[in-house]
């Protein structure tokens, strides 16, 4: 059990700590595993995600500045950015536990 709930964001079905990183030092939240698992993947250990800046509409939900909108493919296109780290992540040759 984590207790990464607290603290996160949740934008387009993916999980941010407050600082909208995927894996944050600061304030020790990792959310690769959950993020992995929801869209399907085994979680592997590869780079953190980072959500491009947004805003938080009426419905507290939160939006990319750049187009406004809260499932944006292009800057919220979570499943092809993990597929991107993941290629990456292998090619870097980090073993998948
Ligand atoms: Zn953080
Ligand atoms: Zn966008």
């Amino acid at each position: 059990m984590s207790d990464t709930s607290a603290n996160s964001v949740e934008i387009n079905d993916a999980l941010f700590c407050q600082h909208f990183k995927e894996v944050c030092a600061v304030c020790s939240f990792d959310g690769r595993e959950e993020n992995d698992a929801f869209f399907g993947f085994d979680p592997i250990d590869r780079e953190g995600l980072e959500a491009p800046p947004s805003s938080v509409n009426k419905e507290g939900q939160h939006q990319c500045k750049k187009h406004g909108s809260t499932a944006c493919s292009q800057c919220y296109g979570w499943k092809k950015q993990i597929t991107r780290a993941r290629t990456a992540a292998k090619k870097a040759g980090k073993k998948s536990s």
